[in-house]
């Protein structure tokens, strides 16, 4: 039996688990992933919005997290593969066969870009399908590629590209693009950026690797194929709550609910981070709710009051 179970080990799982440590409780952290540290890894450009601290990386700043929670007396474990839980009950079972209970849960589990769910898209991951624009640009200099979006991470991305291929195709399901001024502007009017509004991204076509992609550009019009060597695709993310989806209160695009204290509908299970924050997911938002959350708990616990 624990005091608290934290699921994630992203900035907000990190940042509970170390208060909760700090504060005297007795504390586990699970991570599905072999390495902790949750989006920061898909982070590669500088971070210099997180107060006091300058990365260059989300590896940087990981690393900085990592030095920070060494001497803390938490267990961690990664790798874990979770199979149930009773949020209720507060009990978890791993596939390992592993049954584990707690006084408290903390859920910290984030979000997962958006797939397409296409024909091609899992198939060329790699080989053609990118999973960072910024790392793996200079991979497809003069080549065409294709980003599928219409936010900011999409338009960033095409103008990222267009510095260094010949065309970069944008396609966005949308009428308008989503993203920020500043960018819609520059790409509507760079030389080797083709926006298609109100259009879809059917197939992802090659032999071994990308070499086409099928675009359908507005409802009853016949799918053509555009040849291609890359393909970003950044369509927003998606919450990680799929696990305990049935059991608490989630709003309609499936995030947690939580109040001031960052706790549930059920009594001691509390979520933190991207999976409880839709509007303004950050670092320093999900490192912060880590820290109210562990706070509630160990007052609660200390005081007596579960
Ligand atoms: C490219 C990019 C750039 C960004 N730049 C910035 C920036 O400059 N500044 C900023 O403030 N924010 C930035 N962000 C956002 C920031 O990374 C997130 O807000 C932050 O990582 C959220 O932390 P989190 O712990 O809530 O979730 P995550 O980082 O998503 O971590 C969740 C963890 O939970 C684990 N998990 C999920 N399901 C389970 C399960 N069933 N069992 C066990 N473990 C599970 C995951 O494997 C993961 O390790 C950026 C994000 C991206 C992708």
């Amino acid at each position: 039996m624990h005091d608290v179970i934290v699921i994630g080990a992203g900035p907000a799982g990190l940042s509970a688990a170390r208060w909760c440590d700090e504060l005297g409780l007795d504390t586990l952290l699970l991570e599905q992933a072999e390495q902790i540290g949750g989006q920061l890894h898909q982070i590669y450009n500088p971070i210099n919005n997180y107060l006091g601290v300058k990365a260059s990386s989300g590896a940087e700043l990981l690393g900085l997290f990592t030095a920070s929670v060494e001497n803390s007396d938490f267990d961690q474990w990664t790798g874990v593969s979770i199979e149930t839980v009773d949020l209720r009950a507060k009990k978890i079972s791993l596939r390992s066969g592993e049954q584990l209970q707690s006084i408290a849960i903390v859920l910290a589990t984030g979000v997962r870009r958006r797939e397409l769910g296409i024909q091609g898209e899992r198939e060329f991951m790699g080989k053609g399908v990118m999973e960072s624009g910024s790392k793996q640009r200079d991979q497809f200099a003069g080549s065409d590629v294709c980003i599928v979006g219409g936010g900011d991470a999409a338009a960033e991305n095409a103008l990222l590209f267009a510095e260094v291929c010949p065309t970069v195709t944008l396609v966005h399901r949308g009428k308008k693009l989503r993203a920020r001024r500043e960018f819609t502007e520059q790409l509507h009017t760079h030389h080797c950026i083709t926006v298609f509004p109100e259009s879809v991204v059917t197939r992802i076509l090659g032999e071994d690797r990308v070499e086409a992609v099928e675009i359908q550009r507005r409802e009853g019009l016949k799918p053509f194929q555009l040849a291609v060597r890359g393909v970003l695709v950044r369509i927003g993310v998606t919450p990680n709550s799929g696990l305990f989806r049935e059991q608490i209160q989630l709003n309609d695009d499936g995030y947690v609910s939580v109040n001031g204290d960052q706790e549930t509908n059920l009594p001691n299970v509390f979520a933190i981070g991207d999976v409880a924050n839709q509007t303004a997911p950050t670092i320093s938002g999900a490192t912060g709710a880590g820290a109210t959350a562990a706070k509630v708990i160990a007052s609660r616990l200390t005081s007596g009051k579960r």
